[in-house]
């Protein structure tokens, strides 16, 4: 059994929220119909991580891979969603319940989802994962981390720490997800950011389908 889609990546629009010394969104119409023009054209300006995106590990290391190097076998494939209940941080204590895998896709749902998404502001305490719990991810090998606002790292606290232990061992990052209508458990995960070319991040959309326990079927 396979349920459907679930779009798990955010909508942008000018005037949404961003990193606080990151470019807002600005889309313009720069052929319009209304203008007489022959066809409506916009112009999309936004920074690289903003809204639902990826991080390549030339996000926080200089001769890091770019996103363009990102082996599709990281977003596209199963994936499972972890509840974490800290409203804070996430803590090795709290992810050893879980009995994550090496080479998994993992997703953390935490009280992000609910509560940053609501409007355009910046949520500066918002809950990410601790280094502590960023090198218990490396140490376990997963191969894919995603989180439900806009960094892995906290804004005061393992910002940078987090970024460069997950990002130097190899492990992609997906951010910006909105994990609110998805229940913790197991899914097939498809998330494709832009091809930029040494990009070290960009937009992407993602999104889960429920796999049940079996093979997940080819209709949908
Ligand atoms: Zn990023």
């Amino acid at each position: 059994m396979t349920g459907s889609w679930i779009d798990i990546s955010v909508p942008i629009y000018p005037g949404m929220v961003h990193w606080p010394d990151n470019p807002a969104v600005r889309i313009e119409r720069i052929q319009d119909l209304s203008r007489g023009d022959a066809a409506n054209v916009s112009k999309l300006e936004m920074g690289a991580h903003t809204g639902t995106h990826m991080d390549a590990p030339r996000h926080f290391l200089a001769d890091g891979a770019g996103l363009d190097e990102l082996p599709l076998v990281t977003t596209i494939g199963p994936a499972r969603v972890f509840p974490i209940v800290h409203p804070r941080t996430i803590l090795p204590e709290e992810l050893e319940a879980h009995r994550l895998r090496a080479g998994e896709r993992v997703l953390f749902r935490t009280q992000n989802s609910e509560r940053c998404w609501k409007d355009n502001r910046f949520v500066e305490d918002f809950v990410y994962i601790s280094a502590a719990a960023a090198q218990y991810l490396v140490q376990l090998q997963v191969r894919t981390v995603g989180i439900d606002y806009l960094s892995v790292g906290g804004y005061v606290h393992d910002g940078v720490e987090t970024h460069r232990i997950l990002l130097g061992a190899g492990i992609w990052l997906i951010e910006g997800l909105n994990l609110a209508a998805v229940k913790p458990g197991a899914y097939e995960l498809v998330c494709l950011p832009l091809r930029v070319v040494g990009a070290d991040g960009a937009p992407a959309r993602a999104i889960l389908r429920p796999s049940g326990r079996g093979k997940a079927s080819k209709a949908g």
